[in-house]
């Protein structure tokens, strides 16, 4: 038995003490967070309870945000090739922990072209999805009671990352008519401890786009409050849905409005690769100390195991990034539903963006009106997961005939409360 086989000395531990050792060994924040339920997955779950019971044609589900329309055809044609051109040991090697240099040039190019900012390929980290661009750059930002505002609704994962280094999260409730930005509860809501602000637009759930005016509003509170007290407040902008868009929407590109910005991507939604794991980081070269920040984006990386993101996918970004998404499938989808629930009677935030319907729920408590929605099995998500109440999600990234065959289901539904 090798010296340092601990297994040797727990066979002198009484099995009830080893239990309760064992127990106290684990995080119990790690725990509770693991058998916290998802709302989201909870409702999927019995989705796929219902599809076989009832077949899966009369199961209206709008519970998850996954992407329905393929990714590009030159995505697949790329991975091909790539796997059939390139050496195999390299092609699945570890690029550098930052990410392939080839990678980050192309689309630092990109960002440039696009935007007319003035991107390095220094100022990216290549990174596992938005979710893992978010992760990192929460904990290279943020000590213990920090404090970073969310605007609600907001991405309810904001909250776990916040969390997990023992900051604070400050809700700061969008305008009511709109959810729009309420730059005047922002300013009210900031201290001397505010680290940053998470943007989020196309924003998840709303499908609302915050207009550049909305944005240069934002940007000179933050600026006046830095100016005073001598620290920036970074915005962290998460953009995984910035091209997905209807009609001539402008998305501002936040870093040429607002100095101290992080941009978190993902080509989960934009390409529909959610399951690939691919996105970046990019800190704005205009950001105070930016190249102190991006050595923390690059020590949170590593504190986080996120060592190198999927070589293959960063060499298919090399040669995909700038791909528009075919996004007509979502256009149609959000017309019909938008169009048949406001007709219908319900009150609903016309989407800009990303592929959410958020509607006002018909009773107080949408929870409740979700399990109500269950018997006429539309499976819908109640806000209060999202950091508000009263309203519910509709996730419409899916078939143009399942949208079709639910209507009578939300007619149904209205007419329980108000027919
Ligand atoms: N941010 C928002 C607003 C999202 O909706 C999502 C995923 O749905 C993410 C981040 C995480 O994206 P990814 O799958 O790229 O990690």
């Amino acid at each position: 038995m090798a010296f340092y086989d601990h297994s040797f000395l727990w066979s002198f531990v009484p099995k009830s003490v080893a239990e309760g050792m064992v127990i106290n060994m684990i995080s119990k924040k790690m725990e509770m967070l693991g058998k916290q339920p998802s709302k989201i997955r909870e409702i999927f779950e019995y989705s796929n309870k219902r599809r076989k019971e009832i077949g899966a044609e009369n199961v209206f589900d709008f519970s998850l945000g996954n992407p329905n329309i393929p990714a590009p055809k030159e995505v697949n044609e790329t991975i091909i090739r790539l796997l059939n051109e390139r050496d195999s040991i390299d092609v699945h090697g570890y690029t550098s922990a930052i990410g392939d240099l080839n990678t980050r040039t192309a689309i630092a190019n990109n960002i440039n072209k696009r935007f007319g900012f003035s991107a390095q390929p220094s100022d990216i980290y290549m990174t596992s999805g938005a979710a893992a661009s978010l992760e990192i750059t929460i904990k290279a930002l943020c000590n213990e009671e920090d404090e970073v505002i969310v605007l609600a609704p907001y991405f309810p994962e904001y909250k776990v990352f916040i969390e997990n280094v023992n900051a604070k999260v400050v809700e700061v409730l969008c305008r009511e008519n709109d959810l729009q930005i309420d730059t005047n509860a922002v300013k009210s809501a900031i201290t001397e401890k505010t680290k940053a602000i998470i943007i989020n637009s196309p924003n998840n759930p709303s499908g609302v786009v915050f207009p550049e005016s909305d944005i240069k509003a934002l940007a000179k509170v933050l600026n006046d409050y830095s100016n005073k007290s001598g620290e920036p407040i970074y915005i962290i902008c998460d953009e995984p849905y910035r091209e997905i868009i209807y009609g001539n929407i402008e998305v501002p590109y936040i870093p040429n409005i607002y100095d101290n910005t992080i941009v978190c991507y993902s080509y989960s939604k934009s390409l529909s690769l959610p399951g690939e794991r691919i996105g970046y980081i990019l800190v704005s070269n205009k950001a105070k100390d930016n190249k102190d920040v991006y050595a923390a984006v690059c020590g949170a990386g590593r504190s986080s195991g996120y060592v190198c993101a999927s070589s293959l996918f960063q060499y298919v970004i090399a040669e995909c990034d700038g791909l528009a998404p075919d996004i007509e499938k979502y256009a149609e989808n959000r017309n019909l539903l938008y169009d048949s629930l406001c007709e219908i009677g319900y009150n609903a935030i016309r989407p800009d963006g990303a592929f959410y319907l958020f509607i006002k729920s018909l009773e107080e408590d949408a929870n409740e009106f979700c399990e109500k929605a269950k018997k006429y099995e539309l499976m819908l998500v109640p806000s209060d997961s999202f950091g508000i109440k009263g309203y519910v999600r509709i996730a419409y990234c899916v078939s143009y005939e399942q949208i079709e065959r639910s209507i009578p289901s939300f007619k149904k539904l209205f007419e329980e409360y108000c027919g």
